[in-house]
């Protein structure tokens, strides 16, 4: 079993059409996101809307995560937006995997899901600044830092 934390979201008065739409407010601590280091928690909204096969999730988000860059090596923050959707429906249609299963109970568990993108959002490649120098490939000093460094190891 995964000790992963959960973060359930009530999407009840939405499913059931009490409101069409209604919009939740999160903060997710940074301790609680594995692999990725989060400098300050992670914040955001869940705009719920009323749609015909369940309930419709507009889910908007902004991390701040360190990140080393791969040239110099150095720790940075990058802010990153996430902007996905999902549809929580009665009967999933499984070979679509944009559907998500709405719970009888109308508790959804978004942390996974939010997690998973904060994963999937990560560039390939992660560099300070385009023009990141890199480190000098004999003594390791940094040339940003150092952009007339003349490297006295032959
Ligand atoms: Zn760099
Ligand atoms: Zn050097």
């Amino acid at each position: 079993m995964s000790d992963n934390p959960h973060l359930y979201i009530n999407v009840r008065e939405v499913a059931v059409g009490t409101t069409d739409e209604k919009t939740v407010s999160l903060s997710i601590n940074p301790e609680d996101i594995e692999k990725a280091t989060l400098t300050r928690p992670l914040t955001g909204t869940i705009t719920l809307f009323k749609d015909d096969d369940g309930v419709y999730a507009e889910f908007d988000i902004t991390a701040h995560v360190e990140e080393i860059c791969e040239r110099c090596l150095t720790p940075k923050t990058f802010k990153r937006e996430l902007s996905f959707e999902r549809l929580y429906t009665g009967e999933p249609d499984k070979k679509n995997f944009a559907e998500h299963e709405l719970p009888g109970t109308f508790q959804i568990d978004i942390f996974d899901d939010i997690k998973n993108e904060l994963l999937l959002t990560t560039p390939l490649k992660i560099v300070c600044e385009e023009e990141c120098k890199g480190l000098c490939e004999k003594c390791g000093e940094n040339l940003n830092k150092h952009p007339n460094h003349k490297c006295k190891i032959k």
